[in-house]
């Protein structure tokens, strides 16, 4: 039994037209009441249908987010999305620092922190990506590294109700490849130590912890059954309705 409700969130990146909300509303279909006891959801759809994903899921008890959130409040800012904006939208969540935005978009540590702090001033929670590169486990910095990215993006004060923490090696987004669950057990015990440091044992103990990587229906019981692994970050198998519920019932 777990002490903590294990959330799974979709992350459906540059995916998905109006049409694929069907998909959004298979899954609704599919959260049967025995999964809605044990395993929270959320659908991250692209900033562009999560207005119409927030008003089709509600009464589902499905949460929605964004994929990312501007670290500004409002203004010139051209082809950016506040936190009020996805609030405004339905969001309960919103991703920051994943790392396709940390590669291709630049976004530092401190950015992520920015971004996390502005999410949290509109009441959403951030879904906080951390994770190292292949060349970085390959060295042995993998544990230093994700380390520090949990000092640098997390913001102060974070609680259990306020924060979550995605753990996405970035060898293993979109690659089908997953580390061992040994690997998985020993960098989510270093996050929720390091979270302990920042924001206090009792506080980082209840803060959701998800892994990500290639979660997929048949690797998703090992994977969740990991110490410390308290739900998953789902991207391509997000986008089939079926596979995604598979991994929750994994939970
Ligand atoms: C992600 O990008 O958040 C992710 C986990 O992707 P995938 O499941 O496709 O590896």
């Amino acid at each position: 039994t777990r002490s903590i409700r294990p959330l799974v969130a979709g992350n459906w990146k540059m995916n998905g037209l109006k049409a694929d909300l069907a998909v959004a509303t298979e899954v609704a279909k599919g959260y049967a009441p025995e999964l809605k006891g044990k395993v929270d959801l959320a659908i991250c759809p692209p900033a562009s249908l999560l207005f119409m994903a927030s008003a089709a899921l509600i009464g589902s008890r499905i949460a929605t987010g964004g994929q990312d959130c501007s670290a500004q409040g409002s203004g010139a800012f051209t082809g950016e999305v506040s936190a009020a904006m996805l609030t405004d939208a339905g969001a309960t969540y919103a991703i920051v620092g994943h790392s396709e935005r940390r590669t291709l978009h630049g976004e530092t540590n401190a950015i992520v922190k920015a971004k996390a702090e502005a999410a949290q001033k509109e009441l959403l929670v951030p879904i906080v990506c951390v994770g190292e590169t292949r060349e970085e486990r390959e060295a042995g910095k993998a544990l230093a590294i994700v380390r520090r990215q949990i000092r640098g993006s997390v913001p102060d004060g974070a609680s259990a109700a306020t924060l979550v923490v995605a753990y996405e090696p970035v060898w293993a987004i979109g690659t089908g490849l997953t580390p061992t669950a040994q690997d998985v057990a020993e960098m989510h015990a270093a996050i929720r130590a390091e979270l302990g440091k920042l924001l206090g044992k009792a506080a980082a103990a209840g803060v959701r912890l998800l892994y990500g990587g290639s979660v997929k229906p048949s690797n998703a019981a090992e994977l969740m059954n990991v110490a410390n692994v308290d739900g998953a970050l789902v991207g391509g198998a997000s986008l089939k309705a079926e596979e995604f519920l598979a991994i929750a019932k994994a939970c």
